[in-house]
């Protein structure tokens, strides 16, 4: 039984591309979800042995509690999903946009360590833009929360999809897994690439190849 959960684990098989949360998820405020992840990962703490009087470690449970509901998985939360405001596309600007080299910071779910990397995002407008900055934003929401990949890259994609009323948004995602690099195989070289093609991208192969194009120059 457990082997089969250690495989899943290992190869990273992603499920559904919403995030599997509870009903309840959000009934709990902050302020005791911080509280009792820092009574928890004390006991954890408590187990490995560690002297929780010393001066060091001491404020580690808190610390580590705090990070995890105020930054790292702050994206659970819809209330943490950065404002999207549009603007009309005055220049009639009717080629793809590509923001690329976004760099994120995630969590892999299987092993709850950090994921790393860079995404590239493009889009053709339909009468709307959206602010850069936003992009970033919006690629960090997604990315703080326990993710795999796929589902990561496969979120990002429908998000913008949804917010700039088309389809025809691309998303590749190159990251480095630190469960795979720090620990299990121990592979530092090894990167994992995931892509979301929608609309032209995906019909239309001189618009995939020309934002491979895009993200390839430097
Ligand atoms: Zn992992």
């Amino acid at each position: 039984m457990n082997h089969s959960v250690d495989e899943i684990g290992d190869e990273h098989i992603g499920t559904s591309h919403k995030t599997p949360l509870r009903g309840d998820a959000f009934v709990m405020d902050d302020e005791l979800k911080i509280k009792l992840i820092e009574k928890h990962f004390r006991e954890i703490m408590h187990v490995l042995g560690l002297d929780l009087n010393d001066d060091s470690l001491k404020g580690t449970p808190n610390r580590v509690a705090k990070m995890f509901i105020n930054e790292v998985f702050s994206g659970l939360d819809p209330k943490n999903m950065p404002e999207v405001k549009l603007f009309e596309n005055k220049y009639n600007y009717n080629e793809m946009l590509v923001e690329k080299d976004i760099t994120f910071f995630s969590h892999c779910e299987h092993h709850f360590v950090p994921i790393y990397g860079k995404a590239h995002i493009a889009y053709i407008s339909n009468g709307h833009v959206i602010g850069l900055s936003k992009i970033n934003r919006i690629v960090q929401y997604f990315a703080s929360r326990p993710q795999v990949q796929e589902r990561l890259t496969m979120q990002i994609g429908h998000a913008f999809t949804e917010f700039l009323g088309t389809e025809d948004v691309a998303v590749i995602i190159d990251a480095h897994h630190m469960c795979v690099s720090s620990r299990g195989v121990k592979d530092v070289n090894s990167n994992t690439v995931t892509s979301f093609y929608g609309g032209k991208f995906e019909n239309d192969e001189q618009s995939r190849i020309e934002f491979l194009q895009y993200i390839s120059l430097d």
